[in-house]
């Protein structure tokens, strides 16, 4: 059923990624990892977007990043209004966590991390019996977003940390370079599951590095977009 979302909202996260809430009039039945799908005005065009959160049962909250070079849409979404009204389906989903206790490593990049913290917010919230470790790859300092709230997350929880991996710029705080330089056989020792989430090229680069150290497919699961 095609329903209106009223962005009430919006926060500039880094110079191109947005985060912004909206309001849905109604109870949102959400299921954790699920993403929506935006109606945009002309017939047929559609976007999907992952939920990164909902508070107060009506409030929905993503994470967009406006796409320069794309088809448009993602910037007609992120240079909406506060209180313009878009229309968008029902949730749907399909990359799912598994729930159970083994130990996780979550691998994200920009805007491809908001599934994935979904799924580490559930873990936590639901008081999953594991280890949780994000891998959080953008490629310089002003890239970075919700540093503050993992944080948090990590005060919060002893069994959830992250580190940030960027790669055009030294700076003293995070690592340099690509995430999948973390994937060594001692590092990833301690992991049982490996969630991954990124464009097509780097998610085969990871599942082979990860292959080749004996990890087998069934303990890998990802998400393309
Ligand atoms: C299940 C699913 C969940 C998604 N969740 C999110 C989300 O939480 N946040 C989000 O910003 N986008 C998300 N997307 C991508 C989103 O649907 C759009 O593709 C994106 O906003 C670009 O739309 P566009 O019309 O501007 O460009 P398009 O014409 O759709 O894309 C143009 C090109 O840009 C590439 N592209 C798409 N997204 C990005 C990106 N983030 N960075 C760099 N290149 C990109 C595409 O692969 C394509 O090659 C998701 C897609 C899917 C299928």
């Amino acid at each position: 059923m095609i329903k209106d979302f009223k962005l009430i909202e919006k926060t500039k996260v880094t110079p191109d990624v947005f985060e912004m809430i909206f309001e849905v009039n109604e109870i949102f039945n959400y299921s954790y990892w699920q993403f929506i799908t935006f109606l945009l005005p002309a017939p047929i065009w559609w976007r999907a977007y992952s939920i990164l959160d909902v508070t107060d049962w009506n409030k929905i909250k993503l994470i967009i990043k406006r796409v320069e070079n794309g088809r448009w849409w993602s910037k007609y979404i992120c240079d909406s209004e506060v209180w313009t009204f878009l229309k968008w389906v029902w949730p749907a989903w399909h990359f799912t966590l598994k729930e159970n206790n083994k130990n996780k490593l979550f691998i994200a990049t920009w805007v491809w991390f908001v599934p994935l913290y979904n799924q580490i917010i559930w873990s936590i919230r639901n008081w999953l019996n594991c280890n949780i470790k994000l891998l959080f790859w953008v490629r310089t300092d002003e890239d970075i977003f919700y540093e503050d709230v993992l944080n948090e997350m990590k005060n919060n929880n002893s069994n959830f940390s992250f580190e940030y991996y960027i790669s055009r710029e030294h700076d003293l705080h995070h690592n340099f370079w690509r995430v999948t330089d973390f994937i060594t056989k001692e590092n990833i020792s301690n992991f049982e599951e490996f969630y991954i989430c990124w464009n097509p090229y780097m998610i085969d680069d990871s599942i082979n590095i990860l292959l080749n150290l004996w990890v087998s497919k069934e303990q890998i699961f990802t998400e393309k977009f």
